[in-house]
C-alpha cells in the first residue's frame, strides 16, 4: 500500500513537529502519487462484490482525506489515534457524553462559554456537573477526593482569563482517583503543547482556530492514546454522524502546513504588544502567560513551549471597554481566535455571552474584560490601532497617564 513518493517513515517518526506539519498527511495509497493530498469529496466507495467491503465504503464513518488528516494529527499530539469532528463543540460534545447519567464530571474554573452551556445541558440527562473555585492544584486535589469522579476538564491557558493549571499535577490526581482527564488544547496547539504526554487521556481542540487558522473552516479534534476510548469514540461518531466532512478535512490540512511558520509570529507580536499594554496608563493589568507578572508564566514554560497569541486585559476605567472595542480600524470585532487576522472582543458580551446565569453570578468575568487575538499583520501597525483606541475611548475619562505606575498584572 506504501508507495515511495510518500515515505510513511515521515509521518511516524517525525524530525520535529515543523517537519510533521509541513509534510505530514500524505495519503497512504494514492496511485497518483500526488504530491499534495487529493480532496475526496465522495459519500460513498463502490465495493467488488455486494458481500465485501473495500478500505472505504462510507465516508460518515471513514474517508482517505480525512483519514490522512487524523494520522497526521495523531503524530502531532503523540497520541495513538485522533478523531475529526464538524466543530470543536461537536468534539467536547463526544468527549462530555463519556461521563453517564450518576457520573460526576468536574470542570475548570474558567473554561469556554459554549463548553459550559453545554456542561449545563448534561445536568438534564442525570450527570453532575461541579466547578473548580480555582485552579490551584491542592484545590483541584480535594474536589477530586470530595466525589467520584469521571472526567476532569481544564483549559490551559484558559479562555479567557489565560488562567495556567499544573497540567502534570491534574494528570496525577486524576489517576489516583480513577478520573479521566481532559484538556481542551485550543489556545495553544500541539505546537506549543502536547497535554497527552503530560499525562491527560484526552486532549481536545476547536480546529477552527489555531489549527485551521484562516478563519474559513469549522472543525473539532479528539485526540487519545488509549485504544478502548479511541473505538467508544469512533463507533459513536460514526452512528451520529458527526465527523468532518471531506472539504473541510483538506482545508484543514492546508491550514496545518503553516501552523508553525503563523504561530511564531503571533506568539512574537503577542509578546510586544502584552509588554507596551501592560505599560499603557488607562490599562489595569494585562493577562498573558508570557509577561513575568503572570502567576503562572514559569509553570506555563514549564509545560509549554510558548506564551500563545491569546491576550486580555483590563482597562483601569472598565466601562469603557466597549468604546475600545469599538474604537479599532484593524483589529475585527468578532469572536472565535487563533486566525492569520487579529480580532477584539468583549468575552462577556460575545464568547462568553452563553455561560449560564447560575454560573455568571458565582464566579463572573472582571467587568469590561477585553480580549485580543493577535494575527500576523505587523506588530507596529497593530500597536498604533491599539494605542489610537486606548487614547480615544479613555481622553474624557479622566484617566491621568502619570498619576498610574507601570500596570501589573492584577
Ligand atoms: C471555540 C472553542 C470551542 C468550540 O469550538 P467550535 O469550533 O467553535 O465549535 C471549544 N473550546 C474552546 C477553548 C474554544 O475556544
Amino acid at each position: 500500500m506504501t508507495t515511495r513518493s510518500h515515505s510513511r517513515a515521515v509521518v511516524r517518526e517525525p524530525a520535529s513537529l515543523d517537519t510533521l506539519l509541513a509534510r505530514g498527511g500524505a495519503l497512504a495509497a494514492d496511485p497518483y502519487h500526488a504530491t499534495t493530498p487529493p480532496l475526496y469529496q465522495t459519500a460513498t466507495f463502490a465495493q467488488e462484490d455486494p458481500t465485501r467491503f473495500g478500505e472505504f465504503d462510507y465516508t460518515r464513518t471513514d474517508n482517505p482525506t480525512r483519514r490522512a488528516l487524523e494520522e497526521q494529527l495523531a503524530s502531532l499530539e503523540g497520541a495513538l489515534g485522533a478523531l475529526t469532528y464538524a466543530s470543536g463543540m461537536a468534539a467536547v460534545a463526544a468527549c462530555a457524553r463519556l461521563v453517564k447519567p450518576g457520573e460526576r464530571l468536574l470542570a475548570g474554573a474558567d473554561l469556554y462559554g459554549g463548553t459550559q452551556r453545554f456542561f449545563e445541558s448534561l445536568e438534564a440527562f442525570g450527570v453532575r456537573v461541579d466547578y473548580l473555585e480555582s485552579h490551584d492544584s491542592r484545590v483541584m486535589e480535594r474536589a477530586l477526593a470530595a466525589a467520584p469522579t469521571r472526567l476532569v476538564w481544564l483549559e490551559s491557558p484558559s479562555n479567557p482569563l489565560l488562567e495556567i493549571v499544573d497540567l502534570s499535577a491534574a494528570a496525577v490526581h486524576c489517576a489516583r482517583q480513577g478520573a479521566l482527564l481532559a484538556v481542551d488544547g485550543t489556545a495553544t496547539s500541539p505546537w506549543l503543547q502536547r497535554p497527552l504526554e503530560l499525562g491527560a487521556a484526552l486532549v481536545v481542540h476547536s480546529a477552527t482556530k489555531l489549527l485551521a487558522g484562516h478563519g474559513d473552516v469549522t472543525a473539532g479534534v479528539v485526540a487519545t492514546r488509549d485504544e478502548a476510548l479511541l473505538r467508544e469514540l469512533a463507533a459513536r461518531r460514526n452512528a451520529e454522524g458527526t465527523a468532518l466532512a471531506p472539504f473541510e478535512a483538506w482545508l484543514l490540512q492546508r491550514g496545518l502546513r503553516t501552523l508553525s511558520l503563523r504561530l511564531e509570529r503571533q506568539q512574537r507580536t503577542a509578546e510586544l504588544l502584552a509588554e507596551r499594554l501592560a505599560q499603557h496608563p488607562a490599562v489595569a493589568c494585562v493577562r498573558f502567560p508570557g509577561l513575568l507578572a503572570h502567576p503562572g508564566a514559569a509553570l506555563h514554560a514549564c509545560q509549554s513551549r510558548g506564551p500563545g497569541q491569546l491576550l486580555s486585559f483590563e482597562l483601569r476605567d472598565p466601562s469603557r471597554a466597549a468604546e475600545v472595542v469599538t474604537a479599532t480600524q484593524l483589529f475585527t470585532t468578532a469572536v472565535s481566535f487563533g486566525g492569520l487576522t487579529s480580532s477584539i472582543s468583549l468575552p462577556t458580551c460575545m464568547s462568553h455571552a452563553s455561560v449560564p446565569s447560575a454560573r455568571k453570578a458565582r464566579a463572573p468575568l472582571p467587568a469590561g474584560l477585553v480580549r485580543v487575538s493577535v494575527g500576523i499583520e505587523d506588530v507596529e501597525d497593530l500597536w498604533g490601532d491599539l494605542q489610537l483606541a486606548l487614547e480615544s475611548a479613555c481622553a474624557d475619562s479622566g484617566t491621568d497617564a502619570r498619576a498610574h505606575a507601570p500596570a501589573a498584572f492584577g
